[in-house]
């Protein structure tokens, strides 16, 4: 078994959160097989100077990130299942730093016996954003993916691929979206699972959302933590839930109205 860091009790509670999220996603059908990933930055909770760091296991990126050199991720495993994530954080992600040349990285915690674990195939898009982040010195350290239905679903719809008329939709079926993802929902158009096109283009919409919906694909949020950037998937999902709902019993849903939504106020919302 190759070397692993120690765990500190605050990194302890992250894994723990993020253990559940994982959970949930699985639970709710967002996470079938292999499908989501998570990252967190976590470099404040690793120390700054690693005693033999060499002599953790190292692999080499396709791709250069500078600006990252020496950042620590937690971040979930290739091919790894969300369901085996919740039961055992450790095999099923792993926690890298970016070596000085910063298309390399260590594995300073995870995998299984032997450490084998790497990181998501949707790694392009976790790395450029929480770069995107720090540039920005925003207080955002999580990037979740999943497979969220009723969302996924609205992108298959032809009328829905203009932004402005997905995020008035998603609006007008749930006040806590005007509340809660204040930026709107950005969209994605379809780019190939994995490219670093898909990155490029995520990057760019997250530039203006907290929350993107990758075309005829998945959601991708960020949040300060794991439970703020689920809460903000599970908000959009049931928007898009509730007006398949209408639609499936044949009807059509009448949606806040404008006037409705002005009134919406954060303060009284927040206090529920
Ligand atoms: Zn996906």
């Amino acid at each position: 078994m190759g070397k692993s860091i120690a765990i500190s009790q605050d990194l302890e509670n992250i894994i723990t959160n993020i253990a559940e999220v994982a959970r949930i996603l699985w639970k709710l059908g967002w996470a079938e097989s292999n499908a989501g990933n998570i990252s967190v930055n976590v470099t404040e909770h690793i120390p700054e100077d690693i005693k033999e760091l060499n002599k953790f296991p190292s692999k080499e990126i396709d791709k250069s990130y500078p600006g990252l050199s020496g950042f620590s991720f937690f971040i979930t495993g290739a091919g790894t299942r969300m369901r085996d994530l919740a039961k055992e954080p450790s095999g099923n992600a792993c926690i890298l730093r970016l070596a000085e040349k910063s298309n390399r990285y260590h594995i300073l915690w995870g995998g299984r016996s032997d450490l084998s674990v790497e990181p998501t195939s949707e790694i392009h898009s976790h790395l450029s954003i929480h770069r995107f982040l720090l540039q920005k010195k925003a207080p955002q350290k999580v990037i979740i993916h999943a497979h969220p239905e009723e969302l996924i679903a609205l992108t298959h719809v032809h009328e829905y691929k203009q932004e402005s008329k997905l995020n008035r939709l998603l609006r007008s079926m749930n006040p806590a979206v005007k509340i809660i993802i204040q930026k709107g929902v950005g969209l994605v158009p379809y780019r190939v699972p994995g490219s670093d096109e898909l990155a490029q283009a995520t990057v760019k919409a997250i530039e203006k959302h907290d929350v993107v919906l990758w075309e005829k694909h998945g959601c991708l949020a960020i949040g300060t933590d794991v439970l703020e950037a689920f809460d903000r998937v599970d908000i959009l999902n049931k928007a898009a839930r509730i007006f398949f709902m209408c639609k499936n019993a044949g009807l059509d849903p009448e949606g806040l109205s404008a006037a409705q939504l002005d009134k919406v106020e954060r303060l009284s919302w927040s206090k529920k």
